[in-house]
């Protein structure tokens, strides 16, 4: 019968999505299943910004739109980054995707022939190490520690690098850790980056906003200006407003780059809806109230599932200082039973057993590269929150 190519041999599943669709099957059969497993805001989406969508729909904005973004989301996109970055894009400089995951896709399909390595700093986010490979390229980890913060430092990502390699993928504040880099970090990172003049550098920044406790997110592009010319920024609605829905992501670099990337993505699949891209433009040029909203909502809740989850014996967690999740480890509930009768040899272990017998979805951290430890999304609410940390609680006391 008609077969597959070979590359999808290397498209697994994200364990992200496995366990959401276990959580969603047990939901089904009439069980409380509490989801921590997704990176989803719990917001809506500002109402003005949806109005501005209805209103682009009622104007007309209905048909093919240029294929790098219209002209009003690239000026919208280009003032966010000079406001927000300290960063002067011109508009050939800026594309507009279906989300930061199209941008990703792009620029790896652009630029990695077989073989070619693909620096990414552990725990990482899932689709960086399966788009890689999806166009033969070869995931090459440099480990963030627990007592680095889980930051990124200048001898991990040294021993990671090599002539071969073609990209350097940054992701700060991070999805796992919510490690988030200072300026001395980066400007380690960037002596390193340096010294491969061969390599592209992604920079994935969806998460800037959520910082917290007074951190500050800095734009690699702007701590290195000299090294623009090999530095794609990345980053998209879907996380500062609350759009996950319309899929609006946007990229900033090399004026070569984004051409080569807006090529194929004009043979893969045009331009981004129109209206999402009107509805996109209303939101980088609205309030910042919302936002800083947003932010204190997951600081706090941020607080109290970390301090729960500290108060459980045999499980640690550092606290994190941006994104929305939290990552503890649990390396001192290993090896022992649950009363479900599974032995827990590792984080899957009991991501799975918490499951099926708490009802609590999260996602195991050696799926992003680095266990044993658990990521928890904070995007839901107080109530949910507290009750899966209860619930978590339940069944490590359970463990024998
Ligand atoms: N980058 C990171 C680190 C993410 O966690 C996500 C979403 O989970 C994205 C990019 C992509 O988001 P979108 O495609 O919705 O813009």
């Amino acid at each position: 019968e008609p077969g597959f190519a070979d590359r999808t041999g290397r498209l697994e599943s994200p364990a992200t999505i496995a366990m959401a669709v276990r959580a969603r099957a047990l939901r089904a059969e009439g069980h409380q299943v509490l989801s921590l497993a997704l990176g989803e805001p719990d917001f809506a989406t500002p109402r003005a910004v949806i109005e501005a969508a209805h209103q682009a729909a009622l104007d007309g904005q209905t048909k093919y739109p240029p294929v790098d973004g219209t002209p009003a989301l690239k000026a919208a996109i280009a003032r966010k980054f000079a406001r927000e970055n300290g960063l002067d894009y011109r508009l050939s400089e800026i594309m507009v995707s279906n989300g930061g995951k199209q941008v990703i896709f792009n620029a790896f399909m652009a630029t990695i022939d077989a073989g070619d390595e693909v620096v990414i700093p552990a725990p990482y986010w899932v689709s960086y190490p399966l788009a890689a490979r999806l166009f033969g390229g070869v995931p090459v980890v440099a480990e963030c520690r627990e007592e680095d913060g889980f930051r990124l430092t200048a001898p991990a990502l040294g021993a990671a690098m090599s002539s071969r390699t073609r990209w350097v993928v940054l992701n700060f504040p991070s999805n796992p850790t919510g490690a988030v880099m200072g300026l001395a970090d980066l400007e380690a990172v960037a002596e390193v980056l340096r010294r491969y003049p061969q390599a592209w550098i992604l920079s994935d920044e969806i998460y800037e906003h959520l910082v917290f406790d007074g951190a500050r997110h800095h734009a690699l592009a702007a701590v290195a200006p000299d090294l623009a010319s090999r530095i794609l920024t990345v980053n998209g609605v879907s996380k500062s407003y609350a759009m996950t829905g319309w899929r609006v992501g946007y990229a900033g670099g090399p004026e070569r780059l984004i051409r080569m990337m807006t090529r194929i993505q004009g043979n893969a699949t045009s331009g981004i809806c129109s209206i999402a891209q009107a509805a996109a433009a209303a939101a980088l040029d609205g309030p910042a109230s919302l936002i800083a909203e947003m932010r204190d909502t997951y600081a706090r809740r941020r607080t109290m599932v970390v301090e729960a989850l500290r108060a459980i014996p045999g499980v640690t967690c550092a606290m994190p200082q941006g994104a929305f999740y939290a990552y503890p480890g649990i390396a001192g509930c290993l090896g022992r039973t649950s009363q479900g009768g599974q032995m827990l040899r590792t984080d899957e272990d009991f991501a799975r057993a918490l499951l099926e017998e708490q009802h609590v979805a999260c996602v195991h951290g050696s799926a992003f590269g680095l266990g044993p430890y658990l990521r928890l999304s904070c995007a839901t609410s107080d109530d949910v929150l507290v009750e899966a940390c209860a619930r978590i609680a339940d069944f490590v006391s359970g463990l024998r």
